[in-house]
C-alpha cells in the first residue's frame, strides 16, 4: 500500500523510539522522508537524515531548509523531538525546567516556524505532534514533564486556528508509557526494573506497554489525507489510560 505516494515528511527526533518507527512506516508506505536528529548516525537509506538540535534556532533552520530542498518541498511535519523528567515541582530546580521547555515546547515552536513557509506550498499539509498522556492525566512525580506536554496540547489547538484556513491541519497524538530506548533508559535507572515495568504496565487498562509502531500508526493516519477533517485535537494511544475508568478487578 501506498497511501503515502508523493508526500514529503520531516519527522524530528526520528533517529529512536516513536520518531524512527514513525519515519520507517511512512518510507515503507511510499513517503519520501527526512529525519532531523541530534544524532542522525543510525539512520540508514531510504530516510535522509539532518543533525539538528532543537534548542538551536539556526541548526533547526538550516536543517529544514536542506530537508525541504533534498524532498523539494514540504507536506508534513511530525514534532518528536523531546525529553523527559521526572519529580514533584520540587525536584526539579529553574535551569532543569528550562532545559526540558527548551526542547519540548520551544523546540517544536522553532521547527514548525522554519517549515511553515514551506508547508503553506502543500495541497494536503500535516503537523503532527507527539505530546503525552501526560498532558491531561495528572500523573504522579512528573510535574515538568506534564507541563512541557501541557503546553504541545496547547499549542497544537492554538496553531489548528492560526493555520485551519491555509489549508494546514494541526493535531496531536497522546501516547501512554511506549516502549522505546527512553523507556528503556528509565527502568535501567530504577531501584528495581521488573518491579517498575509492572508498574507502568499496570497504569494501562490493556496491561501492557505501548508499542511505538503503535504510535507511529496513529502519527500515520494523522498526517494522512485519510484524517483530512481532523484538526485541532488529540489522539490517545495509551491503552485506554485516560479514556477508560475500570474498577479494580
Ligand atoms: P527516544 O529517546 O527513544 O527518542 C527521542 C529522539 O529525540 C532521539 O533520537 C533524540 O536524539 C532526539 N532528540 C532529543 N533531544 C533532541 C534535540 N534537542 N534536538 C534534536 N533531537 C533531539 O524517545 P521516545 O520515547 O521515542 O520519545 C519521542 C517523543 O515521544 C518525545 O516527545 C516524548 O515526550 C514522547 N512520548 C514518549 C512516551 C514514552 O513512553 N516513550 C510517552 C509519551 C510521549
Amino acid at each position: 500500500m501506498n497511501d503515502f505516494a508523493g508526500i514529503r515528511a520531516l519527522v524530528t527526533g526520528g533517529a529512536s523510539g516513536i520518531g524512527r518507527a514513525t519515519a520507517d512506516l511512512l518510507a515503507d508506505r511510499g513517503a519520501q522522508v527526512a529525519v532531523l536528529d541530534l544524532d542522525p548516525s543510525g539512520v540508514d537509506k531510504p530516510l535522509l537524515a539532518f543533525r539538528a538540535d532543537v534548542t538551536d534556532d539556526a541548526s533547526v533552520r538550516a536543517a529544514v531548509t536542506d530537508a525541504a530542498d533534498a524532498l523539494g518541498g514540504l507536506d508534513v511535519l511530525v514534532n518528536n523531538a523531546g525529553i523527559g523528567a521526572q519529580g514533584t515541582v520540587e525536584d526539579n530546580d529553574d535551569e532543569e525546567w528550562r532545559r526540558v521547555f527548551d526542547v519540548n515546547v520551544l523546540g517544536l515552536v522553532r521547527t514548525a516556524r522554519a517549515a511553515l513557509p514551506h508547508l503553506r506550498s502543500s495541497s494536503h499539509a500535516a503537523i503532527v505532534n507527539t505530546c503525552s498522556v501526560a498532558a491531561t492525566a495528572g500523573l504522579p512525580q512528573r510535574a515538568l514533564y506534564s507541563a512541557s506536554k501541557g503546553a504541545v496540547y496547547s499549542l497544537t489547538l492554538a496553531m489548528a486556528a492560526d493555520h485551519v484556513r491555509e489549508g494546514i491541519r494541526v493535531t496531536c497524538v497522546n501516547p501512554g508509557t511506549v516502549d522505546t530506548p527512553w523507556v528503556g533508559r528509565l527502568l535501567d535507572a530504577a531501584p528495581d526494573p521488573a518491579a517498575e515495568r509492572a508498574a507502568l504496565q499496570a497504569r494501562q487498562p490493556t496491561g501492557r506497554l505501548v508499542t511505538a509502531a503503535e504510535v507511529a500508526g496513529a502519527i500515520a493516519y494523522l498526517a494522512s489525507p485519510l484524517s483530512g477533517a481532523t484538526t485541532g485535537t488529540a489522539l490517545a494511544v495509551d491503552g485506554g489510560m485516560q479514556g477508560l475508568r475500570l474498577r479494580p478487578a
